[in-house]
């Protein structure tokens, strides 16, 4: 039953209905946000999955699932320690340029120029 511990909830992309888990960067922050991973791990993946029971959570709804974005020089390390690296989905999402279009768009009012 331990091995359910690594058992995330799984569900469907909006866009592509791929199977993705919901994750959250940084959930002790306010400047914690959500971010789609692929469901299953990646060999080119960079994003450390763990629960975080002690994160803040409605009774009853799932453990918040953090995700930490591993730089570069933390990979090898991560992987020879045995940890399983995740994907973001914004790489693999075939209508990943629709979310970019809404931030180029909140990007454009921020006035940036090109
Ligand atoms: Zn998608």
């Amino acid at each position: 039953m331990t091995r359910a511990e690594n058992v995330y909830r799984i569900v469907n992309c909006r866009s592509c209905s791929a199977r993705v888990i919901w994750t959250v960067t940084n959930p002790e922050l306010k400047s914690g946000h959500p971010m789609m991973v692929d469901a299953d791990p990646h060999p080119n993946g960079n994003i450390l999955l763990a629960r975080y029971p002690s994160i803040e959570h409605e009774p009853g709804k799932p453990v918040p699932v953090r995700a930490t974005v591993m730089r570069p020089g933390q990979i090898a390390g991560a992987r020879a320690d045995g940890n399983v690296l995740y994907r973001s989905h914004f790489a693999s999402c075939p209508h990943a340029d629709r979310w970019r279009k809404t931030n180029a768009a909140r990007h454009a009012k921020n006035g940036s120029r090109r």
